[in-house]
């Protein structure tokens, strides 16, 4: 067996690459964006036939013959590799047109770029994708084909979850990469600390299991990552490790016979709570109903949301400032309905022109 790995310099790329040479999967291809020093260290373990990365400027220093640059590049790799998995770990709009691309040649996409079904999940088939995502992960776990009457997921609560909210205001990005249990990407850290992610997730899941009786509720410690509740009364949960081998190795192998992490320490856990999501400390929160009833508005967040995360590194707007933006555009832009994928990526560019217009919030 072989895969594709797009992202491999970031969290999930590099874990999935552990998961990879644990099961002695070759690697056909491997795809990054500038940390062109650890490309190269991976090229040199792994020996890909093919690289892509973002920026044409880097290739020289790239150490491969086979070298692709910028979006088309990846496409162009994707559609040159005998491989039929995808492992899609890009982060945000950059992976659509990825995932867009694998499906459309018939490969399984492994798919950490949440972002993908957020923006598009109408128009993506989802019998080729299957999600890396603890969450995700641990309903699918659960389900075991039974019927299901609701489904749950976790959230962290992100670095500011015990913040006093006055405090809150004068956040920096620096202080929103905290995150208190996971060690991630920024991006994902961020949209971690104003609950944009588990809005996301409920997405990835109402594409998924084609279901919008979902919600989320925090557990701190992040040893629940997932519940779900039967039609006979009875709710079971998933417990884990704080450790995305567990979702990746199952999303590359189907099924696994050995242990990935330690069992959870029953005895250890002590007393575990669950808390609401409140509004107040994650304003997007307001939005959650709503868009679960009209996902096709995916687009609508993400892209405002890409913006708003954009400026709130470049101290152009606070941490509240970001979902001020995303809510201001969600609302602005709550007409939109796109027919097919290329009214998608219009509705992408309108959003980002209009959110990027803002001085400063
Ligand atoms: P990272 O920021 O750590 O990694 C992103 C990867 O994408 C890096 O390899 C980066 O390259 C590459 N990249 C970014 N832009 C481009 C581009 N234009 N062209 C080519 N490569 C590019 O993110 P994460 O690994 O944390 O997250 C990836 C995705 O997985 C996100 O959608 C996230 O929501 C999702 N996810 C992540 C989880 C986690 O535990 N981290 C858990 C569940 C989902 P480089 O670094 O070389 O610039």
């Amino acid at each position: 067996m072989s895969i594709v790995i797009l992202g491999s310099t970031g969290s999930i790329g590099v874990n999935t690459l552990i998961v990879a040479k644990r099961y002695n999967i070759a690697i056909e291809a491997l795809v990054a964006g500038t940390n062109i020093d650890l490309l190269n260290q991976q090229i040199a373990e792994h020996k890909p036939k093919r690289v892509a990365i973002a920026n044409e400027a880097d290739r020289k220093r790239v150490r491969h013959p086979h070298v692709l640059c910028g979006s088309e590049g990846i496409l162009e790799l994707i559609e040159s590799t005998q491989s039929t998995t995808i492992v899609n770990a890009l982060v945000g709009y950059a992976g659509l047109a990825p995932t867009r691309k694998a499906v459309s040649l018939g490969k399984r996409v492994a798919l950490a770029n949440k972002e993908s079904l957020v923006v598009a999940g109408e128009f993506i088939d989802m019998s080729f994708i299957t999600p890396i995502d603890s969450e995700h992960f641990g309903l699918w776990y659960l389900m075991n084909e039974r019927p299901f009457s609701k489904l749950y997921i976790t959230a962290s609560g992100g670095a500011f979850r015990d913040w006093e909210l006055g405090k809150m205001k004068e956040a920096t990005f620096s202080d929103a990469l905290k995150h208190p249990n996971w060690s991630m990407g920024n991006k994902i850290t961020i949209d971690s600390a104003t609950m944009t992610n588990k809005l996301f997730e409920l997405l990835e899941a109402k594409w998924l299991f084609g279901t919008s009786n979902i919600d989320a509720v925090i557990e701190k410690r992040s040893m629940i990552h997932a519940l779900v509740e039967f039609v006979d009364g009875s709710t079971t949960a998933h417990f884990a490790g704080v450790d995305m081998k567990l979702p990746i190795a199952f999303a590359l192998k189907g099924e696994i016979t050995d242990e990935i992490l330690p069992p959870t320490d029953l005895l250890g856990i002590g007393t575990m709570e669950f808390l609401p999501i409140e509004a107040d400390r994650y304003p997007i929160w307001n939005i959650k109903e709503h868009i679960l009833q009209n996902p096709h508005l995916g687009v609508v967040v993400n892209a405002a949301n890409e913006v708003a995360i954009q400026a709130f590194q470049e101290e152009r707007c606070s941490f509240f400032g970001m979902s001020d933006m995303v809510l201001d555009a969600y609302e602005k832009f709550g007409d939109v309905r796109a027919a097919n994928i290329d009214e998608i990526i219009k509705i992408d560019k309108e959003v980002r022109a209009y959110v990027g217009s803002f001085k400063s919030m």
